[in-house]
């Protein structure tokens, strides 16, 4: 059975004082036990605020991004093993908006992926095709060049502590969903890329949706066979609305 997860990506967003307030609504909304596993991605500097903030709840901790690098010289960069240092469980690794607007290769991406995990860190694999790779009908080849891009160079076994967002690049913060049909169809085809390496990772793997997640679509996204959770940007800024997400989540 695979536990369901609902990670918030904040962005660029928040400040000290929203961060309190938006946190509280979230903590009062989902109780001492939350239905799904929840995972909250602020941006760096409020990592430690959140984590205190968090304290003794049933929230995780995650980042939205992490260096290849272990350290040195790489003036900006935040590396795994300080994530780690500040309570991260989880870091988003190649995002469509770190691809698209700070130039992530694959091959960084993957770099990044590894980097993740040599500080035991969960690495959330973010895949997904643009408007026009979906309206070319090359939405199955970019998925498995973004997967098999990781795939070739990490042990296969690493992706038992790792999770795959599907992220339609169309969906992200435009208000366009996928279709319930059009996501499955390619969380089923993740799957069988994975299961080519490993049948029992590809079973147990969890595969998260993003793309305009609403309280209000998230319940039929999720009763999909393939779809565990999902990546939520806008919607997790909004309390009740990353409250209802999480409640519509269960395994
Ligand atoms: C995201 O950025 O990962 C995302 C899914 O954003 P939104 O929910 O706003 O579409």
């Amino acid at each position: 059975m695979r536990r369901p997860l609902v990670a918030g990506n904040w962005k660029l967003n928040g400040s000290r004082a929203e961060n309190a307030r938006l946190l509280e609504g979230v903590l009062a909304g989902l109780g001492p036990e939350s239905p799904c596993e929840a995972v909250v991605c602020p941006p760096f500097v409020y990592l430690d605020q959140v984590r205190s903030l968090l304290e003794g709840s049933a929230i995780a901790l995650g980042a939205q991004n992490l260096s290849a690098e272990a350290s040195g010289a790489f003036t900006g960069e935040v590396s795994a093993a300080m994530l780690r240092d500040m309570g991260c469980r989880y870091v988003i690794v190649g995002h469509s908006e770190r691809r698209a607007l700070y130039g992530e290769t694959d091959e960084l991406v993957a770099r990044k992926f590894l980097a993740a995990h040599s500080e035991g860190l969960s690495p959330v694999l973010c895949v997904g095709e643009s408007l026009q790779e979906r309206q070319d009908g090359i939405t199955n080849d970019v998925i498995l060049r973004q997967v098999n891009a990781v795939l070739e160079r990490v042990d296969i076994q690493m992706l038992s502590s790792s999770l795959v967002a599907y992220e339609p690049v169309w969906a992200i913060g435009t208000g366009q969903t996928a279709t319930t049909g059009q996501a499955q169809d390619v969380h089923a085809y993740i799957r069988s890329i994975v299961s080519a390496h490993d049948a029992k990772i590809a079973a147990e793997l969890r595969i998260l949706y993003g793309g305009s997640v609403k309280g209000s679509n998230a319940r039929d996204l999720f009763a999909m066979d393939d779809i565990d959770g999902g990546l939520i940007g806008g919607a997790s800024l909004d309390p009740a609305d990353f409250v209802a997400i999480c409640k519509s989540a269960h395994p």
